[in-house]
């Protein structure tokens, strides 16, 4: 039986995208390939399931749709093997990735929300990142990266692009998501402009 490193596993509501506002139970990997610097991803506490283990708590909550978030959960080895453990459990699972590299089992899951990193435009160019998604949400680390995000758009074939507030320290970044939206957004050829802003609703409420 495969092992997970996990962080946590909880009930919360979906707090960004399309999604917002739904039901589910997060699985939240512990780790990352990437190391940005405002994220406190390396200070968090591990524990080590096991997929019966994690399918059994997450059968304790009331929800039918999981998120496996991070983290990244890309790293874990036997993603396969718990996803699918998952699904046999009848749940609708989504996965939130950096997208720098994309999962092997990626057909698997029934949702994918990208989340790529500016600061690490180069991870962005080789060929294992993933391709495709559902959606594709970028975070504001400035309001200079209008370029990255348009690269990301024309490197991953999703449905919505978000771009999303930076949160350091508690502090809510919307100036400079919102100067990003603009950037991204303009002279475009749609009608419809392509970038909408998804605000951490989880945050704002105060909840998980
Ligand atoms: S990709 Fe996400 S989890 Fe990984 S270091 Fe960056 S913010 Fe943290």
């Amino acid at each position: 039986m495969a092992n997970y490193g996990i962080h946590a596993i909880f009930s919360s509501l979906q707090g960004e995208g399309r999604n917002v506002g739904r039901p589910a139970t997060f699985i939240r990997f512990s780790g990352c390939n990437l190391a940005c610097q405002w994220c406190d991803t390396h200070k968090d506490e591990r524990m080590s399931l096991t997929e019966r283990q994690i399918v059994d708590k997450v059968k304790e909550f009331d929800n039918k749709s999981v998120i496996v978030t991070g983290g990244e959960p890309s790293i874990q080895r036997d993603l396969d093997v718990l996803v699918r453990a998952l699904k046999d459990a009848g749940m609708w699972v989504a996965l939130e990735t950096n997208g720098v590299r994309a999962p092997v089992c990626q057909d698997l899951f029934d949702y994918i929300s990208v989340s790529p990193k500016a600061n690490y435009f180069s991870r962005y160019m080789e060929n294992v990142m993933i391709r495709k998604a559902n959606e594709v949400r970028i975070v504001a680390v400035t309001d200079e990266i209008a370029s990255f995000c348009k690269t990301m758009r024309e490197r991953i074939s999703a449905d919505d692009y978000y771009i999303s507030p930076l949160d350091t320290d508690g502090r809510i970044h919307y100036r400079r998501a919102l100067n990003l939206l603009v950037k991204v957004n303009k002279n475009s050829p749609d009608a419809m402009p392509p970038w909408s802003l998804s605000i951490q609703m989880h945050k704002v409420i105060g909840i998980r």
